[in-house]
């Protein structure tokens, strides 16, 4: 617990993104969690970190109470949330998507979050990116972000990557993490999170929202039915960053499709079966949610293996006929989050 009442930058890279990062978390922030920044090298110089408690350990008395709506509950009971506890989730965007998925992850006692996000908090960005504000203006989103979740959950160890990743650094962080959210803002980062996924056998909670149509998808290659990203998305084509900035997004849409993006996750992770092979579609002008089945794309390059279920197939196929009625949620397919 001591570990968890201070500061621990004691184990920095020396890029200088890394030391800014530094220079600016110390000003700004009163932080109660340790807090560890990386730039350059891969996770393999991170210890594992752990939290305060791990599977075999009894919560204490502080944490029963805090996490009691959650014991409550039979599906998670206990043990689930020590799951929580050990977990070590990697969250790519600290953005709209972001924002509400990263709060809930820290008020539900997730063990180890890694924030990654190159970007600095800007007016635009408090429309609807509600873990930052006034105060860290100009800030990188990382740092702002840390503070509001130090605030609301000291016990969180909180990891903090002020860059994009990418290449090996990239595939070195999610197989070091037991579940990655992809809320990010572009293509080519999504297919190379979902690559790296794919390739790690780490599961992926992806969200996506513009304008006023969001979607949500669970990927996890462990189970066979279930699709990766690319299954459902092959176009790889270059990224259109910014959609939000040209296109608009409803402020709250962000804020369902993120939290959407925490049930999701906190039911994986407390051992609750996960909504696999679905892609849910969110209408907010028509006040409107879809659910279509997604199975395995057997011919995917990233993913594919020998698909010999007839039954499957079918259900492929439907999966796809679906896919093409979805005209109205053309906008959501197409999504990227802002
Ligand atoms: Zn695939």
């Amino acid at each position: 617990m001591q570990a968890n009442t201070s500061l621990n930058l004691d184990k920095l890279g020396k890029s200088e993104t890394v030391q800014e990062l530094k220079k600016q978390l110390e000003r700004v922030s009163k932080l109660k969690s340790p807090v560890l920044l990386t730039g350059e090298s891969g996770a393999g110089r991170w210890p594992r970190l752990r939290p305060f408690c791990i599977m075999t350990q009894e919560l204490n008395d502080a944490a029963l109470l805090r996490y009691s709506r959650h014991i409550l509950l039979p599906e998670i009971d206990i043990e689930g949330q020590q799951r929580l506890l050990s977990a070590r989730v990697l969250v790519v965007g600290a953005g709209g998507l972001g924002a509400p998925a990263l709060l809930y992850l820290a008020s539900a006692g997730i063990g180890q979050l890694t924030l990654v996000d190159d970007d600095t908090v800007e007016l635009t960005n408090l429309q609807r990116q509600i873990i930052h504000d006034m105060h860290t203006l100009g800030q990188p989103k990382v740092v702002s972000a840390a503070i509001r979740l130090a605030a609301i959950n000291p016990e969180v160890t909180l990891r903090l990557l002020g860059e994009r990743l990418q290449g090996e650094r990239l595939a070195a962080e999610v197989a070091a993490h037991d579940l990655v959210l992809d809320c990010s803002d572009n293509f080519a980062t999504r297919h190379a999170i979902n690559r790296a996924c794919v390739a790690a056998k780490v599961p992926l909670v992806s969200g996506a929202a513009v304008r006023f149509s969001g979607q949500l998808a669970v990927y996890d290659v462990r189970d066979a039915a279930s699709p990766c990203y690319h299954c459902l998305f092959p176009d790889e084509g270059e990224a259109s960053d910014g959609p939000c900035a040209t296109f608009g997004v409803l402020a709250p849409l962000v804020g369902v499709i993120g939290s959407l993006q925490a049930v999701e996750a906190l039911k994986l992770l407390a051992g609750c079966r996960p909504a696999l092979g679905q892609l849910t579609l969110y209408d907010a002008l028509e006040g409107r949610f879809r659910q279509l089945n997604v199975p395995r794309d057997p011919e995917c390059p990233v993913c594919g293996q020998p698909f010999d279920d007839v039954a499957a197939l079918v259900d492929q196929d439907r999966g796809r006929r679906e896919l093409d009625l979805a005209e109205g949620f053309g906008d959501a397919a197409a999504a990227v989050q802002g």
